[in-house]
């Protein structure tokens, strides 16, 4: 029998249950809540239907923002795996937590969230992808893929041990991750990060969803057939779905005699149905997390968020992957749920980082922010109460080059209306995009006379922000 069918059959609701001191810990926790911090891996915000997805539905990860917050302006600083992982747990850049780019191990003797959150009475675990290199540390209980992991059959590594699972890897995780929610002390509040490989290259469907979509065209983008004019390191990427998806990627031969437009469409049409059948999975999942906390009483008092490492190209510019500071992949989706303090249904849009995350996590367990911690806590914001002098730009910097995709190195600052970027290392490039008037950044302005003064205001703040965060990787401007 499942525990709500338990509680319906013995006449008691949830709530009441509840009420019991120390039956659902909320009596032990002194009224922290709980955190439940659910992250993908490349899920664009743009294949998210309370997103405006034209190209998909996600009824469970909807059920998030319908009774939370939907936040429509959340960037990365840096759009590529681990970097943003590190940034998530230290609240810190790159240049000062070191892992910079994909190649670095994580220094787990830093000070990290999980650490700090351990200390003041939390139970913590991580259950999926870590890969970060290094073992977790500030966890009481761990389970992670060893590096990317794989999606079929995966191998897991336990507190240290390495065991085989037979199944879908979107599947074990969440089973993993539900286990450890009724198995947890359950006299002290929990953070638990249940991080999924889904729906990272290359793409592998559960079985159940191998024909989702099968008798449908997914809609190209508006920039499908973009020429990169007056941009001259996105001309020089090795991301197009043109020519740069791998037989690995597209998992079948092109049907004969396809060519030209027809072959690049073929090629969308398979990469897309994959990513998005991994897709419906995690939110398959995902209801089954939020129908599990339903069930045990734990909505009231759980922090929940939905995020994803980075932001993608899904065909957008003809691409595939992250990386460029450029809107599909510095966005990333951030949903959160907590009905003590969050109005059901509200949207934000305010310039929100994942440099956030840490503080305001430790914001809602009562814990003060280290000074280190570059972040601001995102809980007046999630009230609707965003103070006055909350940020109206962001600094952001890649460095992963030359590399995987040859996406040049760059650094640069958005603000609510403009961007301005400066490609540099083996090329010395900037550009400047009015995303009012250009919100798909088709149209390169810098050294546009028309953009002149504002070009300087960028770069004051530009360097404002440089400073303020202390990267000095790269000499000033
Ligand atoms: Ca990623």
């Amino acid at each position: 029998m499942k525990r709500r069918e338990f509680l319906k059959s013995v006449g008691l609701g949830a709530a009441s249950l509840a009420m019991r001191p120390g039956v659902f810990g909320e009596e032990a926790s002194k009224g922290r809540p709980n955190i439940l911090f659910i992250m993908t891996d490349d899920h664009a915000s743009h294949a998210l239907s309370c997103y405006g997805s034209k190209i998909n539905k996600t009824p469970n990860l909807d059920r998030i923002a319908r009774e939370g917050m939907r936040f429509d302006n959340c960037f990365c600083t840096n759009s590529i795996c681990a970097p943003c992982r590190a940034v998530i747990l230290t609240g810190k850049y790159g240049h000062l937590n070191g892992v910079i780019d994909n190649a670095v191990q994580f220094d787990g003797s830093q000070l990290t969230f999980p650490k700090l959150l351990q200390k003041a009475g939390y139970q913590t675990a991580i259950v999926g992808k870590w890969h970060l290199k290094s073992d977790p540390t500030g966890f009481d209980y761990w389970n992670i893929l060893p590096g990317q992991g794989v999606y079929h059959d995966p191998v897991m590594i336990e507190m240290g041990q390495r065991k085989k699972y037979p199944g879908y890897v979107t599947d074990i995780i969440t089973d993993h991750c539900l286990r450890w929610l009724k198995e947890r002390d359950g006299s002290k509040p929990f953070c638990l990060m249940y991080h999924h490989k889904a729906p990272h290259r290359n793409w592998q469907p559960a079985e159940r969803h191998a024909k989702l979509y099968e008798d449908i065209e997914i809609p190209y983008p508006e920039t499908f057939n973009d020429d990169y004019k007056t941009r001259s390191a996105a001309a020089q990427t090795e991301m197009t779905i043109e020519r740069h998806l791998t037989r690995s990627d597209l998992k079948m031969d092109p049907p004969e005699g396809l060519t030209g437009e027809a072959l690049k469409k073929w090629k969308y049409q398979r990469y897309m149905k994959d990513y998005l059948r991994c897709v419906a999975a995690v939110d398959e999942n995902v209801g089954r997390v939020l129908d599990y906390l339903d069930g045990a009483g734990l909505k009231e008092n759980t922090v929940v968020i939905y995020t994803s490492d980075q932001g993608f190209y899904l065909g957008d510019h003809g691409w595939f992957d992250k990386r460029f500071m450029y809107e599909e992949s510095l966005r990333m989706p951030l949903l959160v749920r907590y009905p003590k303090e969050i109005k059901a249904g509200s949207v934000n849009k305010d310039m929100v980082l994942n440099l956030d995350f840490a503080p305001t996590f430790l914001d809602f367990a009562g814990v003060e922010k280290p000074k280190e911690m570059q972040g601001q806590s995102l809980r007046l914001p999630l009230r609707g109460k965003t103070p006055e002098d909350w940020r109206t730009s962001m600094y952001y910097h890649y460095y992963e080059y030359p590399a995987v995709h040859m996406v040049k190195r760059h650094y640069g600052v958005r603000t609510q209306r403009y961007k301005l970027i400066h490609f540099y290392h083996d090329i010395d490039a900037w550009e400047l995009y009015d995303l009012q008037k250009d919100p798909q950044e088709l149209n390169n302005v810098y050294g546009n006379p028309e953009y002149a003064a504002i070009t300087n205001d960028l770069k004051t703040e530009l360097n404002r922000l440089r400073e303020k965060y202390g990267d000095t990787t790269r000499a000033a401007i």
